[in-house]
């Protein structure tokens, strides 16, 4: 395939925008190569500036879940443009949206709309350390909460129990705040909770995690949070940016039937359009100003096209009562088939797969945690990126991404890029 104009256009936004992207991860710098200029996209497919058409597995990292410029989402955008698309006042369409995703979403009262998963994030520890009066939250290494201070930190060395920035610009006082422990490992969270005793206001989790290639929690683990947060009056945090209306209507609280205190939302509830969210129950929600004492805010937060977009995403996905059957069926599919040409190249290699996300990592052992994901062999990676990208199938460019599954990919599509990987990885 040819991508002189991509280059060309990469070259262009090299001079204005720092490194040519709005987002780090776009930049291929963990696969080589330019990145990509998309055109257009409708249904399973991109179509970049070269005119290349590509099967596409990242899907805007998870919105599109229903494929590209699905037209009832379209429709909806088209129409309340003309309506006006911003006023800094409410709206009905706030409520509406509110409502629905309140009505598939257990264990929550009221939701509060922002503009990025970032947003929900930042605003859902703000309102856990307000709420709880503590400072200290603990994250998960691998875990992606957005780019806010708070998340941007490391594990610290040795036996320090907090964390240290990984990221210039962050102070060490925030760092201290943000605790490190590991993903599947609930004595890592027990020892935190022993050294900090009644001093950890909630613990942040991507229930099913998703930004270190696709990582389960083994049996147990999520209930092991639960009981530590209940035992410990911390709050447990789903960040569900990634898995909420993916894994199941009601996302990963009702796929494993745990309740979470606070969930945070984005990806697919702006259906394509800027939209975050964060929801709790009543007690907790109600800690926000204007009616309680935690502040959160936003000029463009409930958006008139961003919730109209949301809105008739999540109208599609609730009147659909196939749908995550439908995404389960494909990826399920589409696992087995590359377990099958894989092991018949002899290829070394481990799939995780939870419902329509997915992750082909290059290493035998079990991916568990953040340690386990590094072990992966990026070189091979790398090739197997190339080559799918060469053969018209996009995959995210780092070993360290999900592959998003989108219901407009037919069974031909899956056997097409079944197809191409056992060409890709012949000679692995
Ligand atoms: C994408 C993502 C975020 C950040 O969302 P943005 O909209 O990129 O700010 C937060 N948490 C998880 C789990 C994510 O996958």
């Amino acid at each position: 395939m040819l991508y002189q104009r991509s280059s060309q256009l990469f070259a262009d936004a090299e001079k204005v925008i720092p490194g040519g992207v709005n987002s780090p991860v776009r930049a291929f710098k963990g696969v080589g190569g330019t990145p990509i200029f998309v055109k257009s996209a409708k249904g399973a497919y991109l179509y970049d500036e070269d005119g290349n058409k590509l099967i596409d597995y990242i899907n805007s990292w998870g919105p599109m879940i229903l494929g590209h410029a699905h037209q009832p989402v379209v429709d909806a955008i088209t129409e309340r443009a003309q309506l006006g698309t911003s006023f800094g006042m409410p709206t009905e369409l706030e409520t509406k949206i509110a409502e629905l995703a309140i009505s598939m979403v257990p264990n929550i009262d009221k939701i509060r709309f922002v503009n990025s998963g970032t947003e929900a994030c930042m605003s859902a520890i703000r309102l856990a350390r307000g709420f709880t009066k503590r400072d200290k939250i603990i994250k998960f290494s691998g875990c992606y909460h957005g780019h806010s201070d708070s998340f941007l930190i490391a594990a610290g060395s040795g036996l320090s129990t907090f964390g240290v920035p990984n990221s210039p610009g962050v102070t060490q006082g925030t760092a201290k705040d943000t605790l490190l422990a590991n993903y599947n490992d609930l004595e890592s969270v027990s020892a935190l909770f022993e050294a900090n005793k009644n001093e950890i206001a909630a613990i942040i989790v991507e229930p099913v995690a998703g930004n270190m290639g696709c990582v389960p929690p083994l049996n147990g683990f999520l209930e092991g949070l639960r009981q530590l947060c209940s035992d410990n009056n911390a709050l447990l945090i789903f960040d569900e940016v990634m898995t909420g209306f993916r894994l199941a209507k009601g996302g990963v609280q009702e796929l494993y039937n745990i309740k979470a205190d606070i969930v945070c939302f984005g990806k697919v509830i702006g259906g394509g359009l800027p939209v975050g969210a964060f929801a709790a129950r009543n007690e907790i929600m109600n800690y926000l100003a204007p009616i309680g004492p935690v502040y959160q805010a936003g000029t463009l937060s409930g958006n008139p096209l961003a919730m109209a977009a949301g809105l008739s995403m999540l109208q599609s996905l609730n009147n659909d009562a196939e749908i995550f059957q439908r995404l389960e069926d494909k990826t399920a599919y589409l696992e087995a088939g590359i377990r099958r040409v894989l092991t018949n190249n002899n290829v070394v290699f481990t799939v995780n797969r939870v419902g329509s996300m997915i992750s082909v990592h290059f290493d035998a052992e079990p991916v568990i945690d953040f340690q386990t994901a590094k072990n992966g062999d990026n070189e091979s990676f790398k090739k197997f990126f190339h080559g799918l990208l060469n053969e018209g199938v996009y995959i995210a460019p780092s070993a360290y991404e999900t592959w998003f599954i989108t219901d407009a990919l037919s069974y031909e599509d899956l056997d097409f890029t079944i197809n191409a990987i056992k060409k890709v990885t012949k000679d692995f």
